[in-house]
């Protein structure tokens, strides 16, 4: 089975049936501009490559398992399921700008195990195919149709370092910015991670438009281990290097994450060894309220008046600051909150890689 997203194999299936090449292109057209609607594109076809196409295409390689919606705030959580029944969610986040997000996930599970996250308490069941990564934008703007919406920005910011899937993450933006497929515009898209420094410089390289948005989370190498297990790899000397390698190559801003942590990350030192590290690099940091989650009780997310003190810190050494609430916490859809807790309510067991 080929998938509609593989271009190649989609092209030349295309030609083995002699197809000619504008029914290929109406085609392709049909199924992404139009919300992803396989019969619809299949109908543009003539025989006999409409059957073959419909025997050998996968269009759809995850099953929508729910939907849910947010009674606080804009956000839609979409729970699927793999062949293999393992759950990824995606959620849809309704921006007040009216401009609509979706947060994709990269992986089942995460080999990061950030200790505030609970994806990252789940471990690592494998990686996801870019088919089923793009497949979460495919069925969202499926459903968005009906509210007449389609996603304008994309953030690889759910399940996943999307990072530790580089090959099919990159095999899926290619798709995006194919201007047969998607064509979306890569300033709109934003991919997240932990700190993989190799891999954000070919990341940049590869993509200079693309947004990088780092988690830093801690500029103090001993608290960053603490929390972050992925820094006893990579540790703050060499990303920030990455760091002035990206923007030396992009040009653009890069997006710092920061999670406030009460007594962990958020005291007046914490902030000026921020200020400290960032010093000379274009950031712009996203401050984050942390999302309390069952499996790490140790953590307690700042309260006001440390959240503002830190930020009042960062703005004061000229560092443009902003907080960002997640949406979504009603419905377990907010930041580090993805699929554990459904695992949870179904007590699935996740099959765990080697
Ligand atoms: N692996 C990528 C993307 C995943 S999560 C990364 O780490 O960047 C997106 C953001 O949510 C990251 O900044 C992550 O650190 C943060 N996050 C994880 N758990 C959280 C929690 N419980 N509360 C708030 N933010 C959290």
């Amino acid at each position: 089975m080929i998938s509609i997203h593989d271009v190649c194999a989609v092209d030349s299936l295309g030609s083995r049936l002699k197809l000619d090449p504008y029914r290929l292109r109406q085609f392709r057209k049909v199924f992404y501009r139009k919300q992803g609607d396989a019969s619809r594109s299949l109908a543009e076809l003539p025989e006999p490559a409409r059957s073959e196409f419909a025997d050998q295409i996968v269009f759809h390689p995850l099953r929508l398992e729910s939907r849910h919606d947010s009674q606080l705030d804009g956000a839609s959580k979409l729970l699927f399921r793999t062949s293999q029944e393992l759950l990824i969610e995606s959620v849809i986040l309704r921006m007040t700008t009216g401009r609509t997000a979706l947060c994709l996930s990269t992986q089942v599970g995460c080999a990061a195990h950030c200790g505030f996250c609970a994806t990252g308490k789940m471990g690592i069941a494998r990686n996801l195919s870019a088919a089923e990564i793009l497949d979460q934008l495919v069925q969202a703007n499926q459903l968005l149709a009906a509210e007449n919406r389609t996603v304008r920005n994309l953030v690889f910011m759910g399940m996943g370092e999307p990072f530790h899937n580089e090959e099919q993450l990159f095999a899926a933006l290619d798709v995006l910015f194919d201007v047969s497929c998607f064509n979306l515009n890569p300033k709109r898209i934003m991919v997240s991670t932990v700190g993989i420094p190799a891999a954000m410089v070919r990341c940049a390289t590869r993509y200079p438009d693309v947004r990088m948005a780092l988690s830093l989370h801690s500029a103090r190498q001993d608290v960053r281990r603490r929390i972050m297990p992925i820094s006893e790899r990579h540790s703050l000397a060499e990303l920030r290097e990455a760091l002035e390698e990206v923007v030396a190559i992009q040009q653009h801003l890069v997006m710092i994450e920061y999670l406030l942590l009460e007594n962990v990350n958020d005291s007046p030192e914490d902030a000026l060894a921020l200020v400290d590290y960032l010093r000379g690099i274009p950031v712009h940091i996203n401050l984050i309220p942390y999302n309390p989650i069952a499996e790490a009780p140790e953590f307690v997310g700042s309260d006001r008046k440390h959240r503002e003190s830190f930020s009042q810190t960062l703005k004061q050494a000229g560092l443009p600051v902003t907080t960002r609430y997640s949406l979504g916490a009603d419905i377990a859809a907010a930041c580090g909150q993805l699929v554990r807790q459904e695992h949870r309510q179904r007590s699935a067991r996740l099959p765990v890689a080697p």
